[in-house]
């Protein structure tokens, strides 16, 4: 699954091609032809990230909203326009680009109203210069439930996929397992702060990277104990627990759940 890092680039390269454009929407598999006709050659004026949904605003007033979800996937193309390749959702065509759209777990029209309504039920985005990190700290402080679920929970905060929870815990040495109302203000802060540094990275490099740790000129891996077996740190084993149906790894010792 794409984290929140890819989306946030996308809208930023995206911003760039349609933004002040009149954009030509289709829909190549005909699958969602009456929502590209309802913003077929309007002008985009806005291309945002909101956590994993991506919003792609026009002068009527409707929203393109698109989750890739596991499976779904954009592919840029310089123009010209060259015949849609498997099932392509939605392409959208600008001045110098288009893209294609394939797969994605939600693809549909709205209003402002229900943008709003979707908005509303995000949780902080990392990603966004207007995040209220308070709330994340309230929302984590009065639960009960693991940080390592409570991250991934995109209604508490936004932009956290499998990867960066992970690595996240590690940097700051926080059990997966520990409940939300363990962590103190000065552990949720610095959660909050490596999450946002190591989400900036993402976007500017287009890649996951939380190890900077180089050897001679080359990084030896971008990640820390992400699917690893030995803790770069302490030299311990590194376990692996499922939490929510997806695998998340931590160290023993560095990561203490007492
Ligand atoms: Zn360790």
């Amino acid at each position: 699954m794409p984290e929140g890092h890819t989306i946030h680039r996308a809208a930023r390269d995206h911003r760039k091609l349609f933004v002040g454009f009149n954009v030509a929407v289709s829909s190549p598999q005909g699958r969602f032809n009456i929502g590209a006709k309802s913003i077929n050659k309007q002008q985009c004026v806005a291309v945002e990230a909101f956590g994993k949904h991506l919003l792609y605003d026009f002068t009527n007033n409707q929203s393109l909203h698109i989750h890739l979800g596991l499976f779904g996937r954009i592919k840029q193309r310089k123009l010209p326009v060259e015949e849609a390749k498997g099932e392509v959702r939605v392409r959208l065509v600008g001045k110098t680009h288009f893209i294609d759209i394939s797969g994605p777990t939600i693809c549909e029209i709205l209003n402002e109203q229900a943008k709003s309504k979707l908005i509303g039920r995000i949780g902080p985005d990392l990603l966004r210069k207007d995040a209220d990190p308070i709330k994340f700290f309230e929302r984590v402080s009065r639960s009960r439930a693991k940080i390592g679920t409570l991250l991934m929970d995109q209604s508490v905060i936004a932009g956290i996929g499998n990867i960066y929870r992970t690595e996240v815990l590690w940097r700051q040495c926080v059990h997966p397992n520990k409940r939300g109302q363990e962590l103190d203000r000065s552990q949720l802060e610095n959660l909050w702060n490596d999450a946002q540094a190591l989400l900036e990275v993402g976007v500017k490099h287009n890649k996951i990277i939380t190890n900077f740790k180089k050897v001679g000129s080359v990084n030896t891996s971008s990640l820390n104990i992400y699917k690893k077996k030995k803790c770069p740190r302490c030299q311990g084993v590194i376990s692996k627990i499922d939490i929510s149906g997806r695998s998340a790894y931590f160290c023993d010792f560095c990561q203490p759940n007492s």
